[in-house]
């Protein structure tokens, strides 16, 4: 057995990515898959489609590899949070379409929940903030207007799942019904210190406890992998959120470690340890990964426009003819000129929560440029980021010593160098940027005695680390600047 495979579910397109026992790709494939808009602000996969995608990305990456499936040790799987799946037990029919996480339908039922003064109660249990994100109220509105489906699944006939379950059941012979820690905690129906399903919540959404999967370890062989996929049965060992998968994949094993994944948008987590930390910051409490029956815990923050706002400035503006190019166009101006840009698009998210807040570009001169525009975009994306760590550091109480990096920006050497600065610490990046592919193999493979421990801790092979060249006066002027331009972005979308 020399091969681990990692299937990584994601909102736009299914990867399968073949690893070595030194943990290097040897191959991969990505397949995109249709995204379904069927009203303003509703988002829709077909389940066929998620199931299809993943399975064509499987078998073509085993065959590009040119391995023999015998080889393959274990399978783990990494998705998409939050996407609300429901289907018939007997038959494995899905009832409706998947309900993406992006999907705002559910905003009222959500609303009502606060109305009924439950905000603080989830907030306790879940470590989520009320939101129209998480699956609980995406299931609540599939049982409220699909006829009958809520008497059937009280009857035990239906079973509710997010991407991971509902990959496990269909690639699994005996049709295995389970979730791991990660993802049950994404629901807004599981309590992560108790570890089960709420049975308070599940009155508060009227959700009937038979619907649920049974909540497994995020690294444990939860079944094989049928034999007509690759002729061969293979153990399913691992099942994890994406961002979870990614930070176990960095290697942040310990308390304190951070990991940030820069691209559409950021995705900031914490190792906590094994206590949960709740954030006086509206930031996210979640389970980091449950091993051995175990749960480690994370704090969670998430910069709403990341990357995208170097697509913006390449797609609206054309300043960039392509996302790689921001770099050296920001290094042609040798400071921001003043020049600040936040890229409030759609309001910002922690710590500043303003969802009224709106993208503004201030400080301009008639010395501005390109340049100074591009790199304030660029700086943006350290500063949202910076201010996120800076929360996470003062709920946890801990300074962060190094920043672990991945995602399609985290290529940029300029914003990686200006995020070290700014933040004052070393930023890593490892070789493979893959990471979430990887933390998912790990945990397979970890599960299987494929790797040890020992094993995990030196799988990350570092390809550079830019370390902090800016002086304490320069940092915290140009922190005092950016705050004062958020200020200012506040509130505007109200002001009319
Ligand atoms: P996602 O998984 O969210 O689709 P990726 O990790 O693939 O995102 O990263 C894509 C994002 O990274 C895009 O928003 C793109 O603008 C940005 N990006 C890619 N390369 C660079 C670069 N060299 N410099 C800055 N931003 C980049």
């Amino acid at each position: 057995m020399k091969y681990i495979v990692a299937l990584d579910q994601g909102t736009t397109s299914s990867r399968a990515v073949v690893f070595d026992a030194s943990a290097r790709v040897v191959a991969q494939q990505n397949i995109e898959f249709r995204q379904i808009y069927p009203n303003p602000g509703w988002v829709e996969h077909d389940p066929r489609d998620i199931l299809d995608s993943q399975l064509g990305a499987l078998r073509q990456a085993v065959e590009k590899a040119g391995i023999a499936p015998a080889d393959i040790a274990a399978i783990g799987i990494t998705n998409q949070r939050e996407t609300t799946l429901l289907w018939e037990r007997s038959t494995g029919r899905p009832l409706c379409n998947a309900i993406v996480w992006q999907c705002r339908r559910t905003a009222p039922l959500v609303e009502r929940l606060k109305q009924d003064g439950l905000g603080n109660l989830l907030r306790d249990r879940t470590g989520l903030v009320p939101d129209a994100y998480f699956s609980g109220t995406k299931l609540q509105w599939m049982l409220d207007s699909i006829p009958g489906a809520r008497e059937r699944a009280a009857r035990g006939e239906l079973c509710f799942g997010t991407v991971d379950s509902f990959l496990t059941w269909n690639l699994t012979a005996n049709h295995v019904h389970v979730t791991d820690a990660t993802n049950a905690a994404r629901t807004m129906l599981y309590n992560i210190h108790e570890q089960r399903w709420d049975p308070d919540l599940l009155r508060a959404m009227d959700i009937p406890e038979r619907v649920l999967p049974q909540v497994v370890d995020s690294a444990q062989v939860v079944g094989m992998l049928d034999r007509s996929v690759l002729g061969r049965e293979i153990p399913i060992a691992a099942l994890a959120g994406d961002q979870h998968a990614a930070l176990f994949g960095q290697g942040c094993f310990e308390p304190g470690m951070v990991k940030n994944t820069y691209g559409t948008g950021c995705f900031v987590l914490m190792n906590t340890g094994d206590a949960p930390v709740r954030s006086a910051r509206n930031l996210i409490t979640t389970i980091a990964w449950r091993i051995d029956g175990k749960p480690r815990y994370a704090l969670e923050g998430s910069v709403f426009v990341g990357g995208a706002v170097i697509q913006w400035l390449r797609d609206e503006l054309k300043l960039i003819a392509c996302a790689a190019e921001s770099e050296s166009v920001a290094l042609e101006a040798p400071d921001n000129g003043g020049v600040y840009f936040v890229p409030a698009f759609t309001g910002l998210g922690a710590p500043h929560w303003d969802m009224y807040s709106r993208g503004t570009l201030i400080g301009l001169t008639r010395g501005a440029n390109r340049a100074h525009i591009v790199r304030a975009a660029l700086e943006a994306i350290a500063y949202q980021s910076a201010d996120v760590i800076a929360a996470m550091e003062s709920d946890a109480g801990t300074r962060t010593q190094l920043l672990r990096v991945d995602g399609g920006a985290s290529a940029n050497g300029f914003l990686m160098q200006f995020q070290s600065d700014i933040l004052d610490v070393r930023v890593l990046r490892p070789t493979v940027t893959e990471t979430t592919a990887l933390g998912a193999a790990m945990l397979a493979g970890r599960a299987v005695g494929f790797w040890t421990d020992a094993d995990l801790a030196r799988l990350q092979a570092v390809d550079r680390e830019f370390t902090p060249a800016m002086n304490a006066a320069e940092r915290a002027a140009l922190l005092r600047r950016w705050h004062r331009a958020v200020e200012r972005s506040k509130g505007w979308a109200l002001e009319d």
